[in-house]
């Protein structure tokens, strides 16, 4: 099965190279022709335009940073849909929000193209370790033809609706990963002030039920002061502004993501929007004028 990826950046380009080394005859396409050039000398093919990837494949793979990307190289001039044929397949494996995800999906069905919406959860370790966990939205059928290449990006590929379920089951878990980070914040800053080593506190509490995976991750990170992304602080404000928008719609609100979001927003304006998500913990201790490092 020929393969077109687009979007090279953090997670695509790690990904993008798990499917070549399983074999996967690949069409490559980024707007930062830096990255296509790294991806053509480990193998892939390059394309020039979006167009181009969707001549030459039977799917095409999108890892874009959210959903004016999305339509815009599905959609747009030069887009894949100007270059697909009836019986290919979209895989969008983007956080991008639920309604887009539908939105895009039913243009593609106008010529014939079936459409999954595939966000991943694991941030770019598990990218490059092929053990991204998938949530995948839209017909069971067109999963079946997907899983074995999936399976080469990750060990987890769940269906969890029809299309735009991916993308909301990704909001879901995009507001456990902040409020998570946050309370992992308030705390270390709490203990560390308060006179004991944080990462006495991580290493006692890490077994326990205030153990995780995002403490795994990010408690390491944040006792290094290693804010370097991963998943960069602008790219979460993203997932929360659509789960925000997407939580009014149907009607639920979001008290505490609004306020991780509103936390985020103050990082944001002290330039730390690249910094790593783990960088909440700069806006905990400014508040209480203490730093978890070397405390
Ligand atoms: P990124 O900004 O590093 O990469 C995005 C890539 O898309 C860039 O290389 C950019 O040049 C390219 N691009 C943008 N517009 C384009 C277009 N119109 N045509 C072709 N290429 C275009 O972002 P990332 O960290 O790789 O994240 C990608 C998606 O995955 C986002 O939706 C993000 O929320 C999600 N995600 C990221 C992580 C993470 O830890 N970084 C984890 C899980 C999910």
């Amino acid at each position: 099965m020929k393969i077109g990826f687009i979007g090279l950046g953090i997670m695509g380009k790690p990904m993008a190279k798990n499917l070549l080394k399983a074999g996967y005859p690949l069409v490559v396409y980024d707007i930062n022709p830096v990255s296509v050039k790294e991806l053509a000398a480990a193998g892939a093919e390059a394309a020039s335009s979006a167009k181009e990837v969707a001549q030459k494949v039977e799917v095409v793979i999108t890892m874009l940073p959210n959903s004016p990307h999305v339509k815009s190289a599905v959609l747009g001039p030069n887009g894949v849909l100007e270059g697909a044929k009836p019986g290919m397949i979209i895989v969008d494996m983007s956080s991008i929000m639920p309604l887009v995800a539908k939105e895009v999906s039913a243009k593609a069905a106008e010529k014939g193209v079936e459409m999954l919406d595939a966000p991943v959860s694991g941030g770019e370790p598990k990218a490059i370790d092929g053990i991204l966990s998938i949530m995948v939205g839209g017909k069971k059928e067109v999963l079946e033809k997907c899983k074995e290449f999936l399976g080469k990006m990750g060990t987890s590929v769940v269906l969890c609706g029809d299309i735009g379920a991916g993308n909301v089951t990704k909001l879901a878990n995009q507001i456990i990963v902040a409020l998570n980070i946050a309370a992992m914040s308030e705390a270390l800053v709490l203990g560390a002030k308060a006179g004991v080593n944080p990462e006495t506190i991580y290493k006692a509490i890490r077994g326990g039920l205030a153990g995780s995976t995002v403490l795994d991750a990010k408690a390491p990170m944040v006792l290094n002061g290693n804010f370097k992304p991963g998943f960069r602080i602008e790219l979460h404000i993203k997932d929360l502004a659509n789960a925000i928008e997407t939580a009014h719609e149907v009607g639920v609100p979001l008290p505490l993501t609004s306020q991780v979001m509103e936390i985020m927003q103050a990082l944001k304006v002290n330039g730390k929007a690249g910094d790593d998500h783990g960088g909440i913990i700069q806006y905990y201790e400014t508040l209480a004028k203490h730093e978890v490092r070397g405390s």
